[in-house]
């Protein structure tokens, strides 16, 4: 097993802490974590700071004055919203790191934490992908958008370091799954759409449920708030250049997550698959060594991350159709 240098600990503990994109599903995932330690949240609304806004970015951000950053704000979507609106995930995603980024170097951010996506390696990279095969290859034509801001994004943490000697990291996420997840069946990913797919057909009785693609795609999944756990375990204990794999280190095929989602909805229907949609890259496997080898494994397994994501699907769902029934 690789060997990873880890820093002295960095305390979290009395600091301002900014968790940029908070309304996010890994920003809220964050927030829920930081909850546990001592230091202030810091959060900035949509109405307060346009963080496609250089100037609203820096006037908060020198108001605001936080010491540690979590760069968790992005435009995001599965792959067909990636496949349609090349321009928004291009221009949206590298114009908020780059401000964000560059304001945090300027008030002396002590530690900046970036979160890019497993989307960032070559399509076809050897699996699992280690962080070393970023740049080797081609990317996934249907994400490219979105993968070259994320690793616009890994690089400018790197040349704030080397220039500036800025303590900002890069940390990977794999495919994400939790609360708060986007369940548009157009705009959602996969893990999202298939858990709200299925639970309607559950609840309709409907006998069968249409999976995109092939089925056979091979994904990895973590569950968002195993996420927030690691990147806080960064946070403190890592500083360096290159940026780390968050994953679990294990894979399904579309076809098995349907399965197992349905498992946990209790839909008991078939599947049919339209292949006229896109599968997207064949397999995305992280290799998670280096934070293993620092420490660090997901605690929660897929399956109980989908029971404690449906049942808090099903709550707000419930509390949406109460809100109506009120309005
Ligand atoms: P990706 O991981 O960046 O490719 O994006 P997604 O999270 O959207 O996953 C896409 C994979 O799931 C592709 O292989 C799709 O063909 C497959 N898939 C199956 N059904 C669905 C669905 O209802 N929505 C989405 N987004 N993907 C689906």
């Amino acid at each position: 097993m690789e060997t990873v240098a880890i820093a002295p600990s960095f305390s979290l503990a009395g600091k301002r802490v900014w968790v940029a994109g908070h309304r996010g599903m890994a920003g809220s995932a964050i927030v829920r974590r930081l909850e546990r330690e001592e230091c202030a949240i810091l959060t900035a609304t949509r109405q307060q700071v346009d963080l496609r806004r250089q100037a609203e970015v820096e006037e908060w951000v020198a108001e605001a004055r936080p010491d540690v950053v979590f760069l968790a704000a992005a435009t995001v979507g599965g792959i067909h919203a990636n496949n349609t609106r090349p321009a928004d995930f291009l221009y949206d995603n590298l114009v908020i790191e780059t401000n964000i980024i560059h304001a945090a170097h300027r008030v002396g951010v002590q530690k900046l934490v970036f979160l890019g996506s497993s989307c960032i390696y070559p399509r076809l990279a050897p699996q699992p992908m280690t962080e070393d095969s970023l740049l080797t290859g081609p990317l996934e034509p249907t994400n490219e958008w979105y993968a070259v801001a994320k690793i616009a994004g890994i690089k400018l943490c790197q040349a704030y370091r080397r220039q500036h000697g800025c303590d900002f990291i890069s940390a990977m996420p794999t495919n994400l799954f939790g609360f708060g997840d986007n369940f548009d069946l157009q705009q959602g990913h996969v893990a999202a759409a298939l858990l709200a797919k299925i639970h309607a057909a559950k609840v309709e009785g409907a006998p069968e449920v249409v999976l995109w693609g092939t089925g056979s795609p091979r994904r990895e999944f973590l569950f968002v708030d195993d996420l927030a756990d690691g990147l806080v375990f960064l946070a403190k204990n890592y500083s360096d250049e290159p940026h780390v794999n968050v994953g679990t280190g294990t894979e399904v095929t579309i076809r098995e997550l349907a399965e197992l989602i349905a498992g946990v909805v209790g839909y008991t229907g078939t599947f049919r698959q339209d292949t006229s949609k896109p599968d997207g890259s064949p397999r995305k496997l992280m290799d998670v060594s280096r934070m293993t080898a620092m420490g660090w494994t997901a605690p929660t397994s897929l399956r109980e991350g989908f029971a404690q994501t449906y049942r808090w699907y099903v709550d707000a769902l419930e509390t949406a159709g109460a809100l109506r029934g009120v309005n």
